[in-house]
């Protein structure tokens, strides 16, 4: 008989966690993370866990946790609980009516495919058509406020290992931090982040950037745009790498056909979770646009499944997978994800390969509920 997928019932722990640093981009400063953990129960003791990526405020995309919860206890848990479904793609399916939320559906999902590969056994690398055993990491390191303290920074990471330093940009904090860093380090491989940040008319601030060899430009222009960001890539040599406009695989291949940008930066939560996400790939590998997979500073349920997707073979360049030891004083798993000379490996064992450090994430829980399939 063939295996079945099913949800007997859903856990969700809302933690406030304490960040280690204070993170500052050209959103704001952040200090805190609210996360929310799902932990699935399939039949035979089977759990599946998945980490949600939105934030409190609509910042970075339009959806709230406060939102995101809401839906997910009201409409897309009770549309699945308690049936049979062939696989995940399948269960997902039962959404289809209902509009958008990318980052609410694939809280769910990511508990799913953990869910689905434990029950069958296999670490999801291999259910997803991964290729590697350890995945190359970068670091991200937000606004220092001196060009002192970011050189210093920099260093640092080298130190640690990570095999590309990005720099968190704003406009007034560009070209200084990028040209003493670059002085300092002429051969890393470098790169900067705008999250938004600028618009056309900066389009000479990316012009004198050209000279620093930048291995990309995340997402200088507006988060829902494709047609400013073509024309600046246009007008510049550094590569672009799209970020907040890959929504989807459709996003994808006309961001990749407009040469609006030629990196894509995979955020799983952001495109609306695995499935989608093994689309954006497929897209990207067409165009051969190389990938990597960012971070939305997620603990480790939601860092072990990013590394599991960084297996595939398109994702060439480092992502955002840093040691959770650098964002966390405890983390919500009790196997340690880090770093060691410039690679994470793959966690080992069925699905994501992490537990829940259950005694932690019910200690430091804000809100807790739990929906159990009728029978
Ligand atoms: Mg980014």
């Amino acid at each position: 008989m063939p295996p079945v997928l099913q949800i007997d019932s859903a856990e969700l722990f809302l933690l406030r966690l304490p960040l280690k640093f204070r993170f500052e981009t050209s959103f704001g400063v952040q200090t805190a993370k609210t996360v929310p953990i799902l932990v699935l129960h399939g039949p035979g003791g089977v759990v599946g866990l998945g980490e949600g990526v939105m934030e409190d405020a609509p910042m970075f995309r339009e959806e709230t946790i406060t939102g995101a919860l809401h839906l997910l206890r009201e409409y897309f848990l009770p549309a699945v609980l308690g049936q049979p479904f062939a696989n995940p793609q399948a269960m997902m399916q039962k959404l289809n009516g209902f509009r958008g939320n990318p980052m609410a559906k694939s809280l769910l999902e990511a508990a799913t495919w953990d869910l689905w590969a434990r029950g069958l056994n296999v670490p999801l690398a291999h259910l997803l058509g991964g290729v590697r055993d350890k995945v190359a990491v970068g670091v991200s390191l937000g606004i220092q406020g001196s060009e002192a303290a970011t050189v210093q920074s920099v260093e640092r990471h080298l130190e640690q290992g990570y095999q590309r330093i990005k720099l968190k940009i704003k406009p007034g904090w560009d070209l200084k931090p990028v040209a003493a860093v670059r002085s300092a380090f002429p051969d890393i491989k470098l790169t900067m982040d705008a999250n938004s940040a600028y618009t056309l008319a900066d389009a000479r601030t990316f012009q004198r950037l050209d000279e620093y060899g930048l291995d990309y430009i995340e997402q200088p222009l507006a988060y829902d745009d494709l047609v400013d960001h073509a024309a600046l890539q246009r007008r510049i040599e550094t590569p672009l790498c799209l970020d907040e406009s890959i929504v989807n695989a459709a996003a994808a291949r006309k961001g990749l056909a407009l040469d609006a940008g030629r990196v894509i930066n995979v955020k799983l939560g952001r495109v609306g979770g695995v499935a989608e996400g093994l689309r954006v790939h497929e897209v990207a590998q067409a165009f051969g646009a190389p990938l990597w997979c960012g971070g939305m500073l997620e603990t480790g349920v939601g860092r072990a499944l990013n590394i599991h997707f960084s297996t595939l073979p398109g994702f060439s360049k480092p992502g955002d997978t840093a040691s959770g030891s650098r964002y966390w004083e405890t983390d919500t798993v009790n196997e340690p994800l880090e770093m060691q000379d410039g690679f994470q490996t793959v966690p080992q064992g069925p699905g994501i390969g992490v537990t829940l450090n259950r005694e932690f994430v019910e200690r430091v829980a804000v809100d807790t509920w739990t929906l159990k399939a009728q029978r």
